[in-house]
């Protein structure tokens, strides 16, 4: 039996982005002792990669703009398979979350008479992200740090210690939550989390009967993506192994703007905002092709023509917005027909140009971040010539199943789940600015019902991990250093050829671009489980050299497991889903059927053997199951013209309504 450190926390944060910190600073509000863990530095979570603002209907540009209407474009947007209840609350409480950080000091770009600005979006009626020009997400966190480190110095003066009830484990990496020992059945209550320091490579163990997680997404699966390397699916995995079900992972988002040129920075993003202010697409033909891919569920908001579109950026009360602001999946699989039908740019993209819309000292102004990524990574300057830009895996919609008002984790006590770890909010497809909105709405709801959660139970009461479960953990971890099967001729049978965790990794990120990326087709995703399946053997067999100080390589050969299990959750539930709709769609099912509008697919750990083959012939780690959506409540349904409602909704839901 190994010796862990062991420290005991109320409430224990997986993740320092802005839905760890958000949850963290409730949490230590609510007067629990919180632990924040963090796999970067402290301050370098993705969130601060965020660009182009907070969604939030605080009316200050267009004062048309309330939560209905909010609510209204998120569930449009996410092709009416949201959760409605965290759509309504998230429209609700985003004004107030963003007015709260402007409260703890940040900085938003102003209005003419002095008001918070706010910017057009896709898929947004009217302007409404909140914004510090296109570095958004740095003030958040910056607001957010801040916060927190006031809170520590309250503590200080009160306990002589900052960290006595509110501590950041930086470069810590969590690889089990850990349940109850008396219980560690799948819906047995959490005890706390098994970590390793990234540095040292020593293990440890935090004690606490909640537990939120805040990991973000899981982009690095793919292999062109704007995401960081943190996006390894950690939380979403740590939830399935913990006994919590996920839900949508069929829908991922592919952005419809990333680089395309120069190879090495493919994927990273061109924010919406270059389209919100101005920028249009164009094809090799100078086209502006984006009028020929209105469909017809939104025909109605769009332009018709280019004058109309540009009249709309003076004059929006008057004319219908640009078809450049469609939700980003339409813009996605607009863009991906352009290349296909062969009228793409030099290098695989289309033409996003700013230049020819704007003074060059307003895009300078306005975009300073993207002038500057271009001009420095592919010698672009983009107030002089158009971008080159195609889609980019950006954002997954599924994660774990919450419930919505205090995201409670289904069917494991003690767990809480907030941000992009999270699904049900988004639906089908998220809108541009509603991540940064929907970290600060629940993330705060996760802090709060999880310190509820820690302070209803008695000391005594807690539950603990006992060692066995910990030398368990220990022995995953350094796996790598010795993989089973290895040595030669073990017990007669030859030795297995070890693998190099990189090599997995770029053959699994290729696989998922290839056979489950922004067009699918059910053979093709077949075909990936079989690979995901070698993918699986290798990755048992992928071995690292050296020692656990600094070791990059064992570390990325400890998250191939949670991008294996992500992955497969996407192409199971992408092979399900025979219908287009949002972030998901698929070649031999065009269009979305009534018949899956109600139905959510929920991925579960499967328990026996992971590579055994099932019923239908074919081994795996998760299974599905179906589960109805609940009924949109009545007074939600009204703000919606029947008309509209007859697109999305089945014939029985609108007449029932
Ligand atoms: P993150 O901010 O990613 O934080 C995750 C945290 O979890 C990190 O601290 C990480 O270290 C930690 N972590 C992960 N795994 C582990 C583990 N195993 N153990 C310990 N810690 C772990 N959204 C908008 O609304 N508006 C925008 O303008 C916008 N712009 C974007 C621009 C870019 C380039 C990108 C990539 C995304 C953008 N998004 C935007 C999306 C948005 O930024 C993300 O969805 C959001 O920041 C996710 O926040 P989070 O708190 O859920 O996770």
């Amino acid at each position: 039996m190994s010796t862990v450190e062991r420290q005991a926390w109320d409430v224990v944060v997986v993740g320092a982005g802005g839905a760890g910190l958000r949850a963290a600073i409730e949490a230590r509000e609510q007067g629990l002792r919180t632990a924040v863990i963090c796999k970067s530095l402290f301050g370098k979570a993705h969130t601060v990669m965020a660009e182009g603002g907070i969604a939030a209907a605080m009316g200050n540009v267009n004062s048309g703009d309330n939560w209905r209407v909010h609510f209204r474009d998120t569930m449009r947007g996410g092709k009416f398979l949201n959760h409605w209840r965290m759509a309504e609350l998230h429209a609700q409480e985003a004004p107030d979350r963003v007015w709260e950080l402007e409260t703890w000091g940040a900085l938003f770009d102003r209005t003419g008479d002095g008001r918070i600005s706010q910017r057009n979006f896709g898929g947004h009626e009217y302007p409404r992200l909140a914004h510090v020009g296109d570095r958004t997400g740095l003030e958040l966190i910056r607001t957010l740090q801040q916060r927190i480190v006031a809170l520590q110095q309250e503590d200080k003066r009160e306990t002589g210690d900052y960290e006595s009830r509110l501590k950041v484990f930086q470069e810590c990496t969590v690889t089990r939550v850990l349940k109850a020992d008396d219980d560690a059945t799948p819906d047995g209550p959490v005890a706390g989390v098994f970590c390793y320091r990234r540095e040292s490579g020593t293990f440890f163990v935090i004690d606490a009967p909640a537990v939120v997680l805040a990991t973000g997404g899981i982009g690095k699966s793919f292999k062109v993506t704007s995401n960081s390397w943190e996006y390894t699916g950690d939380g979403h995995a740590l939830a399935l192994l913990a006994g919590a079900p996920l839900v949508n992972m069929e829908f991922v988002q592919f952005h419809p703007t990333g680089m395309v040129w120069p190879p090495s920075v493919k994927g990273i993003l061109v924010t919406e905002s270059v389209r919100g202010d101005g920028g249009v697409l164009r094809n090799s033909e100078g086209r502006r092709f984006m009028f020929d891919y209105i469909p017809e569920v939104f025909r109605a908001q769009y332009a018709k023509d280019e004058a109309e579109a540009d009249r709309w950026y003076t004059d929006p009360d008057n004319n219908r917005r640009p078809p450049e602001l469609l939700p980003r999946d339409e813009v996605a699989r607009a863009i991906n027909a352009e290349v296909k039908a062969g009228r793409g740019s030099p290098h695989g993209g289309v033409f996003l140009d700013v230049s020819t819309r704007l003074p060059a000292a307003e895009i300078t102004r306005r975009l300073p971040s993207m002038h500057h990524q271009f001009k420095q990574l592919a010698d672009v300057d983009i107030t002089a010539e158009p971008m080159e830009v195609g889609p980019t895996c950006h954002y997954v919609m599924g994660g774990v199943d919450v419930d919505p008002d205090t995201a409670a984790a289904t069917g494991v006590p003690g767990l809480f789940a907030a941000g992009e770890v999270a699904g049900g909010m988004h639906g089908s497809n998220r809108l541009g600015g509603n991540s940064l909105s929907d970290l600060l709405v629940f993330g705060r709801r996760a802090g709060l019902y999880a310190a509820r959660h820690a302070a209803a139970l008695a000391a005594a009461d807690r539950p603990l991990a006992g060692a066995a479960q910990i030398d368990a953990a220990v022995a995953e971890a350094v796996r790598p250093f010795d993989p089973p099967g290895q040595a030669a001729e073990e017990d007669g049978a030859p030795a297995e050829k070890p693998e190099n965790p990189y090599a997995v990794h770029q053959d699994l990120q290729q696989i998922m671009n290839d056979l489950v990326g922004i067009i699918r087709r059910e053979p093709e995703m077949t075909e990936a489980l079989t690979h995901l399946a070698e993918l699986r053997r290798r990755a048992a067999r992928a071995t690292v050299e050296g020692h656990r100080q600094y070791n990059p390589g064992w570390h990325l050969a400890l998250d191939l497991r949670n991008m294996l299990l992500v992955s497969e959750c996407v192409a199971r539930a992408a092979r399900e889903r025979t219908e287009s709709r949002g972030g998901h769609t698929r070649e031999d099912h065009p269009g979305m059927d009534p018949a899956w509008r109600r139905v959510n697919l929920l991925c579960l750990l499967r328990t026996g053997e992971p590579d055994a083959a099932d019923a239908g012939g074919e081994g795996g780690r998760i299974r599905l199951e179906r589960r109805d959506l609940p009924r949109i409540r009545a007074d939600l349904l009204d703000l919606f013209e029947d008309e509209e409602l007859a697109k999305y909704l089945t014939e029985e839901e609108v007449k029932d309504r």
